[in-house]
């Protein structure tokens, strides 16, 4: 064969198959590009162009900010997934979830019913970006106090203090389904619904929370077309965050809205089914893959993950979490990512997740030759134990 000029991070050699020794396997961040062999095979129909002259105004016509055809196909999105219930709720798109995220903030917290500042709390272990928004962007209406565990018992009886809880579900770093903790007239949910997918879960029914924010870069992979949106139940909620949204940025980039409705009609040409099962049957995989080796370590562990029926497929479906997490059992190492990074991987720590570092969370999210170095990296590491005792 002709040899190749530019490797993967990594690789090298005149093929490419070579890995590099000296190499960290990157096993950070959550860049889902385990979905691009998906639109190499559908190039031509998800290609976009804009001309020159076209979509130069801030609105689209009849003077939307939205455009209402992006708006029907998301509905018809969930409808067909059947993973979240539209019907009669409000939409509005976000730069990412990201941005609906500190815009849900905004709206709940700016509520006269709440008592000031209102606490925004989340179970953890929770997604590190959670305590990095609360805390910089802290406002006198609300204000990060980390773990839920804390304040069950305070917020369940308390009518004096307010919350607004983060529920993550599938959750990031455990992949794990999750119900609210607080109750009660003072305690506003905020659903973080960004990994419910067929590729990372079952869809054991259609979410149904007053406030659920969903995005793109999970579904379709398009991560750096920063598109999210977010299904809103309560009037004066959704025009709080349209407010925040017109004063943050003034509507969405319409470019990045052509973009997710031309990739959102490819994916809803077959009811989606082309890309969940390839995402599904890649990530359950690579799960297996990662169990097989971890299972033979009495050092480290992975979380524990049951089959459930799923409502999409209509079957049974296999554990598929987004991400490994990963927690060393010895006393000795206590600093999970230092015995990782001294064996040539690099995760994220415990501690971003608002828990112990004795855990450290790997992606399971990137690329093939990204995932097979850390599967050999992986294998090295544990089979080194196995000399060492
Ligand atoms: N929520 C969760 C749980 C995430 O894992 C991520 C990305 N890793 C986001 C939100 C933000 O994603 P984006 O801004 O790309 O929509």
């Amino acid at each position: 064969g002709k040899p190749v000029c530019e490797c993967s991070l990594c690789y090298g050699g005149p093929y490419c198959s070579e890995i590099l020794p000296d190499c960290p396997a990157n096993a950070d961040g959550g860049d889902p590009l385990f979905l691009q062999p998906y639109w190499i095979q559908n190039a031509a129909t998800s290609a976009v162009t804009v001309s020159g002259w076209h979509r130069m105004s801030y609105s689209f016509v009849k003077s939307s900010m939205l455009s209402d055809e992006l708006v029907r196909q998301i509905q018809k999105l969930h409808e067909t997934v059947g993973n979240a219930v539209t019907d009669g709720k409000f939409i509005v798109f976000g730069v990412g979830s990201t941005q609906l995220l500190h815009a849900a903030l905004y709206a709940l917290s700016d509520d006269d019913r709440l008592s000031k500042p209102v606490n925004v709390v989340a179970l953890a272990p929770y997604y590190s970006m959670y305590q990095e928004h609360g805390t910089m962007f802290n406002t006198r209406n609300f204000e990060w106090q980390g773990d839920v565990s804390l304040w069950k018992n305070i917020s369940n009886n308390s009518t004096s203090k307010s919350f607004i809880e983060i529920v993550t579900s599938p959750n990031n770093p455990d992949s794990k389904l999750r119900q609210p903790i607080l109750e009660g007239p003072f305690a506003r949910i905020m659903y973080d619904h960004a990994y419910y997918w067929p590729h990372y879960s079952a869809i054991p029914a259609p979410a149904n929370g007053d406030l659920m924010i969903f995005t793109l870069s999970k579904i379709t992979g398009h991560a750096g077309s920063r598109f999210g949106w977010a299904i809103i139940k309560d009037a004066d909620v959704f025009q709080r965050m349209v407010t925040y949204l017109q004063y943050n940025t003034l509507g969405l980039s319409h470019e990045t809205q052509v973009r997710a409705l031309e990739l959102l009609k490819v994916v809803l040409e077959d009811e989606g089914k082309t890309l969940f099962e390839f995402g599904y049957k890649t990530i359950a995989n690579r799960w297996e893959k990662l169990n097989k080796i971890v299972s033979a370590s009495k050092y480290f562990s992975l979380q524990k993950l049951s089959p459930q029926y799923c409502n999409y497929f209509q079957d049974i479906h296999h554990p598929s979490p987004g991400y490994a997490w990963l927690k060393c059992e010895m006393e000795e190492n206590k600093e999970c990512h230092k015995v990782l990074e001294a064996a040539g991987i690099s995760g994220r720590q415990g501690s971003s997740f608002g828990v112990e570092d004795r855990y450290v969370r790997l992606t399971l999210l990137r690329s093939d030759d990204d995932f097979n170095l850390l599967l050999q990296r992986l294998v090295s590491l544990v089979s080194k134990e196995l000399v060492d005792t």
